[in-house]
């Protein structure tokens, strides 16, 4: 079977060493690569953004198919499939502001407040209010109970089969937000539908969003989607150990560019082979 990677990057920065590795990591492992445009955020995607991505993977020598998916292009079927959990009653409307949330949290029955993938664990508060409008959430709970334990492969950092159960997902995990209030939608249900629709066997991404996994792992099985494999990578670190992607003077792939680096001189700084080496 072919196998089918891809980029998905958010045009709300220039590129950067990080997003170099990422590219060259799902290009080198798919026969077919294809590239995604993850601008639902729309108050921070920029097209200037967008136009450079192309420059600098094109530099890099990278090629990938078209069409390009272009996820705000797409909101109608992020709907879609948002409508197909409601109607399967794994739903709930949420009211709550973000300081709501946070002072339900600081209530002193609650005790520490769990930070998981997606933000502070919801406490549940507008889950059996009945609301009919506001954002929708995803009831963990009986999510869990119609897919059983939640399983991934992972052909990565950490390599082979993980499991999460109920107990885990509902603590660790909680209500997730599937459409937000503002965009209909969530980068989680935007995700799964695209790497479906883009046939993706095998999802290249950070480590930093291998906890995040469980959670599209999770929603692929309730909407009945094929399951991926997962290859999470290593992250670029400068040499304090620091996540360049979180630093905002992370020098951008077309400064190396200008100041004469040569895609090869990229591969070589990220630790990777040449081709041909
Ligand atoms: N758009 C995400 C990012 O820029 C990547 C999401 C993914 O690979 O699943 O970090
Ligand atoms: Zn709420």
């Amino acid at each position: 079977m072919a196998r089918v990677t891809r980029f998905a990057p958010s045009p709300t920065g220039p590129l950067h060493l990080g997003h170099a590795f990422a590219a060259l990591t799902a290009a080198a492992r798919g026969d077919r690569f294809l590239l995604r445009i993850e601008d639902i955020d729309t108050a921070r995607a920029r097209s200037d953004y967008e136009t450079a991505i192309y420059d600098d993977l094109s530099w890099l020598g990278l090629h990938w198919e078209a069409p390009v998916l272009r996820q705000s292009e797409r909101l109608n079927l992020y709907r879609q499939t948002v409508d197909s959990l409601e109607k399967s009653g794994l739903t709930y409307h949420c009211t709550c502001t973000r300081g709501d949330i946070r002072a339900a949290l600081s209530a002193p029955q609650e005790g520490a407040p769990v930070i998981g993938p997606d933000g502070p664990v919801y406490p549940g508060t507008c889950r059996h209010a009945g609301h009919r409008d506001g954002a929708i959430r995803l009831d963990m709970a009986k999510a869990m109970a119609r897919a059983g334990d939640v399983t991934f492969t992972d052909t990565g950092r950490q390599p082979g089969l993980h499991r999460r159960d109920a107990e885990q997902m509902v603590a660790e995990i909680g209500d997730i937000v599937l459409a937000r209030r503002d965009i209909g939608t969530s980068y989680h249900i935007a995700v799964v539908t695209d790497d479906a629709a883009q046939g993706i066997t095998e999802i290249t991404r950070g480590e930093d969003l291998f906890e995040a996994t469980f959670i599209h792992a999770l929603l692929i099985r309730l909407l009945g989607l094929p399951q991926p494999l997962w290859h999470h990578h290593r992250l670029i670190r400068d040499d304090s150990g620091k996540r360049l992607a979180k630093r905002d003077d992370a020098r951008a792939l077309a400064k190396y560019r200008e100041d004469g680096a040569t895609p090869g001189d990229i591969r070589r700084m990220l630790g990777m082979s040449l081709p041909g080496d």
